[in-house]
């Protein structure tokens, strides 16, 4: 397990939040879970959101 922000090895067990392991690093004294927010699905919504906007302008001209 490495901290997400500074990559360090030495992460600490931090307790449980929401039900997922919690871990603190003690290299720059952040905290985070073990399975960090998937950015691959919020940024496949984005790219659906500006391939249609476009199309909405065509549709207007
Ligand atoms: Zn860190």
């Amino acid at each position: 397990m490495d901290c997400p922000y500074c990559q360090s090895h030495k992460v600490v067990k931090n307790g449980h939040r929401q039900g997922k392991q919690s871990y603190l690093c003690r290299e720059c004294g952040r905290q985070f879970r073990e399975n960090p927010c998937p950015g691959g699905y919020s940024s496949d919504a984005e790219r659906v959101t500006t391939e249609v906007k476009p199309r909405q302008g065509n549709c207007l001209r």
